[in-house]
């Protein structure tokens, strides 16, 4: 054996101990709360690439879109027909599309019925509460609503939260929390939103 390679390999055992150390640590198994929030591009596709693993073996997920909806996105159209997915969006667009704060408030009201139906579901493996944050900060929501279902959720269900600005009460809940930050957005260059991949 070269002295690079045995250099390597001491490296490396190292390396699994101290891995093996800390996976034999993480004794708990459990639904989580994940929150996915910041200002870059990749909350919803996180989310939604998580839902695939969880359809990959044969779990059921659902799915609530916030905000979204006027416009159909790849996702949905991908799983709305998906026997293993329960899919409801909000149907409205984006707030400063409909500029009505009464329906905004009332389709969210709306949504959040049958969020809250998937959140008492222990048959649902992932619920995925695609950009409710906003709903929260907007108002439309009571946080209070939220954070009480989730605490009451099964305990074998795993909740993905995605949205900007997440609160400190949710970040303080969840188990795992992802800030994406922006480095850049092609956007911001001009680069018009491209069909399939960012909607
Ligand atoms: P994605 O759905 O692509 O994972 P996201 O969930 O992180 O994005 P949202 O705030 O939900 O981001 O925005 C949805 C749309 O806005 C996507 O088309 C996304 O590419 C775009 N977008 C996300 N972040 C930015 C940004 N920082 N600047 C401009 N556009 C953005
Ligand atoms: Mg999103």
């Amino acid at each position: 054996m070269t002295d690079q390679n045995n250099k390597h390999q001491q490296k490396m055992q190292k390396l699994k101990a101290a891995v093996d150390n800390k996976i034999a640590r993480a004794t708990e198994e459990r639904g989580q709360i994940l929150v996915i929030t910041g200002n870059g591009k990749g909350k919803s596709s996180s989310a939604f690439g998580t839902l695939i693993r969880t359809l990959g073996y044969g779990y059921k997920a659902g799915v609530a879109q916030f905000i979204k909806g006027a416009q159909s996105t790849g996702e949905e159209l991908f799983l709305r027909d998906n026997p293993n997915v329960e899919y409801h969006v909000m149907g409205t667009g984006f707030t400063w599309e409909t500029q009505n704060r009464d329906q905004d408030t009332e389709a969210t009201l709306t949504l959040w019925e049958k969020a809250e139906q998937m959140l008492q579901n222990p048959d649902l493996y992932l619920v995925v509460l695609d950009e409710i944050t906003y709903v929260v900060n907007y108002g439309y929501l009571a946080l209070e609503k939220l954070v009480t279902a989730l605490e009451n959720r099964p305990p074998e269900q795993t909740v993905i939260i995605t949205g900007r600005g997440a609160g400190s009460q949710l970040l303080a809940m969840a188990d795992t929390v992802s800030e994406i930050k922006e480095v850049k957005h092609g956007f911001k260059a001009g680069l018009k939103a491209r069909k399939g991949i960012e909607f």
